[in-house]
């Protein structure tokens, strides 16, 4: 879908884009084929896409043969996506909130037609920058989570997410991700390859879930309030913020047992020693 394209379909249909919903669509071919290059699709391929919009991506993730789930929260979008590929019947188009949906698939009784495993999938998606990084972290921990992700983010969270321990943007959002997925081919995509062009320069980068688990499903939940607690004042020695979930006793033994110092800040502690420290805690 060319940019020309795009003008004449928002104007025939009389459609002001929503600031707040991230519309900012891609039209660079360029950049589209290197983000469903990524994802390397087969037709068996299971895809799920976050915020199509006018679908430039959608028709690329088709043309492979995979089926896609697109859900796409703005109602005037969706209408026109199901207008567009009428008798396609490799998409299914849900008018929703993705976060949302995602919430209730992880919630004690689904409604019965949401998927709520995501084992076999492939998310591709150029996220609505609000809320990716929750969209992300509700997938990324998700016990039934996507193998793949490839996702176009604003350039400084996907720096985060790849960030290297003791980096200045390493913290809570590359914890939560690299729990269960490994980073690889972070590209970025100037502003211009947008209509309109958003304010900040965004990323592609892709996620695979790694085959071997850090951590078992069950020790997942002490991970997250781990890192949540270390994070909670970047400053602040780790020992003294993790002191008011957990009794001084156990964090002292188990920072000695990792050679972890009782000063250190939660910046300068590995995914490793933090899955590590979990084990001891937790046993
Ligand atoms: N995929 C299209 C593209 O690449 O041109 C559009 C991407 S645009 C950055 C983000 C899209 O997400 C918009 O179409 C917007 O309406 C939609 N969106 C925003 N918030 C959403 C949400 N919570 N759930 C689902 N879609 C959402």
């Amino acid at each position: 879908m060319t940019l020309t394209e795009m003008r004449e379909i928002l104007k025939a249909r009389d459609l002001q884009l929503t600031k707040s919903l991230g519309q900012n669509f891609l039209h660079d071919g360029n950049q589209l084929r290197r983000i469903a290059a990524a994802a390397e699709l087969t037709a068996t391929d299971k895809v799920l896409e976050i915020g199509p919009g006018l679908g430039p991506l959608t028709e690329l993730l088709l043309e492979s043969g995979a089926s896609v789930l697109a859900i796409e929260k703005d109602g005037r979008l969706s209408t026109f996506l199901r207008e567009r590929h009428a008798g396609q019947p490799r998409l299914t188009l849900i008018h929703d909130d993705a976060l949302a949906y995602l919430q209730r698939g992880t919630s004690a009784s689904p409604p019965p037609n949401e998927v709520n495993d995501w084992s076999g999938w492939k998310l591709v998606a150029n996220l609505p920058y609000s809320v990716a990084s929750p969209i992300l972290v509700e997938l990324a921990l998700h016990p039934h989570g996507p193998e793949r992700m490839v996702v176009t983010l604003q350039l400084e969270v996907a720096q985060r997410i790849a960030a290297e321990c003791d980096a200045e943007d390493y913290g809570l959002l590359t914890l939560l991700i690299g729990l269960h997925y490994e980073h690889s081919g972070l590209f970025r995509i100037p502003p211009g390859c947008f209509f309109p062009a958003p304010d900040v320069a965004s990323g592609c980068i892709t996620l695979k879930r790694r085959t071997r688990p850090l951590l078992d499903q069950n020790e997942t939940d002490l991970f997250v309030r781990v890192v949540k607690r270390a994070f909670s004042q970047r400053r602040k020695m780790m020992l003294k913020l993790l002191k008011a979930e957990w009794p001084e006793d156990r964090l002292h033994a188990a920072f000695q047992q990792l050679g972890i110092s009782p000063q250190e800040r939660a910046e300068k502690v590995s995914l490793e020693i933090f899955t590590k420290f979990c084990r001891l805690l937790g046993t």
